[in-house]
């Protein structure tokens, strides 16, 4: 903040641009629905195909923008990219479920961020609906509404209906009213990037929430991985604008490569020469979590259904990454469903393909399974994140994709030349992958009798490249322990 009172005398106000955060299901999506349907102006947006990622409506002469990214979670993950897109949040917790994960999470990243909010207890028309459980939960998560002994406002709503919602907004212009909320018209304009994507029309299309300064067609524009010019701006109406300011949604043309959900842009001519960075590419940006401290490292590949998403997900599986200090490294990451070219860059990198929102292609799923490569997938963030850190956890992996049952040794001359026949008994395997062994004891019970590598797979005289479930055929393995009829191999990927 500037002492110099002609710099201060320059300032205008902006309007505040909000996030709505909680846990999934308790209404979100409704709420931003409802607020968006309930103005006129963000109704024609509505119209729009195109995900803007934002939108402005007017309360009582004042307009407030709302962040309405198509996966919430990408916010959280711009939030912990320390981008600080919005200024309030409105947490919503539904009556009938009180506090739940997602709502502590929230709750974290707002301290964390020291972002003010407002609690929107959501659901009071459900019958079950109950605000005493909802408000003492949030006491129990260090949540102190006002009348608690806090100071933090709230009001019960119902999304779906919209009673409490006007209130609601209300209470956001309040708190508003207790930032100080500027910005100075005639800087370089910056802010954030909300949503990339290519248009197949129109080419790249970024949407971008303007924080400071005036955004003008023309400029020069960038951010730490991509940069363009401002060739067509327009509103979050889909209208051409010369300029626009804080705190406008913003639909930029003219970026020459796709930056990255929730970066910074500025504008001008010397931004200390960050664009530089753009020959990098941005796998570097994506490398996450602790590291290879002990050697512990599961790669990934990560599909999603938008970049949103995309975004969300290597920040949520980064956040394991941390907590376990452990390394997950992301080797690829792309928009879009499960493709077998997916499935070729993961066996080259040893990668397991992670999609969150999307279709595995069948030729992949065909592919993938043949190969005894692990995808995972779902709709929901968390869900993938318990199975990644299940990986990391080591309880999956590293994952069998065969057992091979030794039924013949033909060959021991040599340890790292030893061939032997069997019979898959489950599974795929394939040549070259690593194998652990197993030898039963009297009692019967299995136990580990060292590990070894698959040099090659034959069948008759040919080599193969991999046996399915029921073939009897030859493998040459090299392994230090003397292979035994009746062990069974487990073989990884
Ligand atoms: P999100 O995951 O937080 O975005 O939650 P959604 O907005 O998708 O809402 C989840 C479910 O709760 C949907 O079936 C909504 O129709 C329902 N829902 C949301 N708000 C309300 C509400 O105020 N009352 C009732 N009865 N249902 C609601």
């Amino acid at each position: 903040m500037s002492n110099d009172p002609q710099k201060n005398a320059e300032k205008k106000q902006r309007p505040p641009i909000v996030v709505v955060m909680g846990h999934v299901d308790h209404g979100k999506t409704t709420l931003l629905d409802h607020i968006r349907k309930a103005s006129v102006a963000a109704r024609e947006a509505g119209g729009i195909t195109q995900a803007v990622g934002a939108y402005e409506i007017v309360r009582n002469g004042r307009k407030i923008t709302f962040i309405d990214t198509p996966g919430h979670e990408a916010f959280s993950a711009m939030r912990s990219r320390g981008a600080q897109a919005a200024d309030l949040a409105i947490l919503v917790v539904a009556a009938d479920e009180g506090v739940k994960p997602q709502t502590k999470e929230a709750i974290k990243i707002l301290e964390d961020t020291k972002t003010p909010f407002v609690v929107a207890i959501n659901k009071i028309d459900k019958t079950n609906g109950n605000i005493d459980k909802a408000k003492n939960d949030l006491m129990g998560a260090s949540v102190f509404l006002e009348g608690y002994g806090g100071s933090v406002s709230y009001q019960g709503i119902s999304a779906k209906s919209g009673d409490g919602v006007d209130a609601l907004l209300d209470l956001v212009l309040l708190a508003a009213d207790m930032e100080d909320l500027s910005y100075d018209p005639t800087a370089p304009a910056s802010g954030y990037i909300l949503e990339a994507r290519r248009d197949p029309r129109r080419g790249l299309e970024v949407s971008a929430i303007v924080k400071n300064g005036t955004l003008r067609r023309g400029d020069k524009i960038q951010t730490q991985s991509a940069e363009g010019k401002v060739k067509i701006l327009e509103d979050f109406l889909g209208h051409v604008a010369d300029s626009l300011e804080p705190s406008a949604p913003a639909i930029v043309i003219g970026f020459e490569n796709l930056p990255v959900i929730g970066e910074e842009f500025s504008v001008g001519e010397s931004i200390n020469c960050k664009h530089s960075s753009v020959t990098k590419g941005i796998s570097d940006v994506w490398k996450v979590g602790g590291g290879k401290a002990n050697g512990q490292e599961l790669n990934l590949l990560l599909k999603a259904s938008d970049a949103g998403s995309l975004e969300a997900l290597a920040a949520v599986l980064s956040g394991i990454g941390e907590k376990d200090q452990k390394g997950i490294a992301i080797v690829d990451k792309s928009v879009g469903d499960i493709t077998d070219s997916d499935v070729k860059t993961a066996l080259a990198t040893g990668a397991t393909i992670v999609g969150f929102k999307n279709r595995v292609e069948k030729g992949a799923q065909n592919f993938a399974e043949a190969q005894g490569l692990a995808i995972v997938t779902s709709k929901i963030v968390y869900e993938i994140a318990d199975a990644v850190a299940e990986f990391l956890a080591g309880k999956r992996g590293p994952q069998a994709v065969g057992k091979f049952e030794i039924l013949a040794v033909f060959n021991q001359e040599k340890l790292d030349k030893q061939l032997v026949g069997g019979r898959v008994m489950e599974g795929i395997i394939r040549g070259k992958a690593s194998f652990d062994m197993l030898r039963k004891t009297e009692s019967g019970a299995e136990e580990p009798a060292g590990s070894g590598k698959i040099l090659s797979l034959r069948e008759k005289k040919s080599e193969l490249t991999q046996a399915e479930k029921g073939k009897e055929i030859g493998v040459l393995v090299n392994s230090p322990a003397t292979i035994k009829i009746g062990d069974v191999l487990v073989v990884k990927k």
